[in-house]
């Protein structure tokens, strides 16, 4: 597995290419944003760790946006010296996968970097895509064959969830439990409603498409790409 490591802080940088060579990997470290971007274009890196703070034109927040703008959906694991709320989500916002915040341990960056490369690679930053269904829970927008569907935020969260398990059967008690918070008084039959409500926005509208919500009789739903 090929990583590449994005920081100005030659020692910090240094440090981390030593320590994921000594795990196994095959490590290359550049540092500054322009080599950043240069090198991150490579599909052939399986992991990016990026420092948010760059120097240059510029950060690594910026850096990550312009490469998932280029379609390049290597995981990417964001160092970032503050550790406030805003600063993570806007971390996360431009299409990193995971962040930690400095000073940080080695062994966590490891467990990251492991976590990370056994994530299937189904999403392209903020976005999951299921056949030609893609959703991009960065600004709530869902279209299919690229034909927009409005959602209500609950039918989005609904089916946020059946994206994020493709070809898995999906009952009726994980929905409630996934999507619904433990508050809510929700019945078996009110997720009949919305899952028709889904087929209606996502299925109904395309009839040259093969439905991607399929029902399992007796056990629940599955979302998945009809085979050809
Ligand atoms: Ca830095």
């Amino acid at each position: 597995m090929r990583i590449l490591v994005i920081e100005d802080e030659l020692k910090i940088a240094q440090a981390i290419k030593k320590g994921l060579e000594l795990k196994g990997f095959a490590v290359d470290a550049v540092y500054d944003a322009d080599s950043g971007l240069s090198y991150g274009s490579d599909p052939d890196y399986d992991l990016i760790v990026l420092d948010r703070m760059l120097p240059g034109s510029i950060d690594g927040a910026e850096l990550c946006q312009k490469l998932r703008q280029n379609n390049i959906n290597t995981p990417v694991i964001m160092l970032t010296a503050k550790g406030t709320i805003g600063d993570k989500v806007e971390g996360l916002n431009s299409g990193a996968d995971d962040y930690l915040v400095k000073p940080f341990s080695f062994d966590e960056l490891n467990a990251r970097v492991r976590a990370l490369l056994r994530r299937p690679h189904l999403t392209v930053g903020t976005k999951v895509k299921v056949g030609n269904l893609e959703l991009d829970t960065n600004n709530y927008t869902v279209n299919r064959a690229g034909q927009e569907i409005k959602l209500s935020s609950k039918e989005f969260s609904l089916l946020e969830y059946f994206m994020h398990h493709p070809g898995q059967v999906i009952t009726k008690d994980m929905i409630i439990n996934h999507v619904w918070d433990q508050d809510a008084d929700i019945l078996p039959n009110t997720i009949e409603v919305y899952i028709g409500y889904l087929r209606n926005k996502i299925d109904r509208p395309f009839p040259k498409e093969a439905p991607l919500i399929h029902t399992m009789r007796g056990f629940g739903y599955k979302l998945e790409e009809a085979k050809k």
